[in-house]
């Protein structure tokens, strides 16, 4: 069976480059999802608190009778629980509804910069980290500001950040600062929620490989070297996202589609996410 590359995060542990993600697949769907994306290869499941499927996505990992380590499990803090003691309990939850006594990674979902407790967050996670019910722990949505205060005040270097990334909205600034941290870049909506996928550039380039255009979207991502993982409730669509590791963009065509960038954000700003 095909299988993803993985990439090192700075403790050494390896993540599997191409996972899938279950934001916006309802509980009810979501075993049938995950099953289907464990059944074609996919080895990284990416949700969060905030998705309300942790449940069910344990049930699914349980269900294919994979071996616990042959999964790559990450699942994020919830905005209401930022703070030490929060921090810490939710953990708990979301292992309690997982089933399982370690996640692979774990995510500060957001910063809350107007809440300023992210520190504080962190400080639970480096425990989380040292008692090993976290392979690795990071962040998502931090703009640099907030890396940077994280790193200058505790000591536990987030292994990634996951941010949006997509063809119209690159993110190379924030790229460049997270390479020269040693965090690595985690692409959510990696297909600009499918919008990216009309665009003339990536048709172009899709049809003179003969690929889906969601599958050259995906490769520009794994060729700049960043985890991704792509959504879908769609069988088929699960099983040809993963299907991204027979062919290469040339050096042309990866340029092609970087100069797609227009700053698309389709998401809130992280110093305007408070609540
Ligand atoms: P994606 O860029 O993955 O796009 C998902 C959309 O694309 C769905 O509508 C899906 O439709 C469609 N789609 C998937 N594959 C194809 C295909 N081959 N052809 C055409 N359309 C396709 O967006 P998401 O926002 O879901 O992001 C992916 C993951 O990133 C999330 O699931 C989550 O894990 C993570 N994320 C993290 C955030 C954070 O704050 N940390 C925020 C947002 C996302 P359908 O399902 O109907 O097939």
């Amino acid at each position: 069976m095909t299988q993803s590359p993985t990439i090192s995060l700075n403790n050494g542990v390896e993540i599997p480059q191409l996972g899938f993600g279950v934001f916006q697949i309802d509980p009810e769907d979501t075993v049938a999802a995950v099953g289907k994306a464990l059944d074609v290869g996919y080895r990284h499941i990416d949700t969060a608190a905030m998705y309300g499927n942790e449940k069910e996505v344990g049930q699914a990992i349980h269900d294919s009778g994979l071996a616990r380590d042959d999964v790559f499990v990450t699942s994020k803090l919830n905005n209401d629980a930022h703070g030490y003691d929060e921090a810490l309990a939710a953990f708990d939850a979301s292992l309690e509804r997982l089933g399982l006594d370690h996640v692979d990674l774990y995510l500060i979902h957001w910063p809350q910069p107007g809440n300023d407790r992210y520190v504080d967050t962190w400080r639970a996670f480096e425990k989380i980290y040292a008692d090993g019910r976290a392979k690795s722990i990071g962040v998502s949505n931090f703009e640099p500001n907030h890396l940077h205060r994280l790193i200058a005040e505790t000591d536990v270097v987030p292994a990634v950040n996951q941010v949006e990334v997509h063809p119209t909205f690159t993110q190379d600034e924030l790229r460049a600062v997270h390479s020269d941290l040693g965090i690595v870049t985690e692409a959510w909506s990696p297909l600009g929620q499918a919008d990216d996928l009309d665009n003339d550039t990536v048709k172009r380039v899709a049809r003179s490989r003969d690929k889906t255009t969601a599958q050259v979207v995906l490769r520009w991502h794994l060729q700049r070297g960043d985890v991704v993982f792509p959504k879908s409730v769609t069988p088929e669509r699960i099983e040809a996202n993963f299907d991204v590791f027979d062919f290469e963009l040339s050096s042309t065509d990866m340029a092609d589609i970087d100069a797609m960038d227009e700053g698309n954000r389709m998401g809130p700003h992280p110093d305007q996410m408070n609540t």
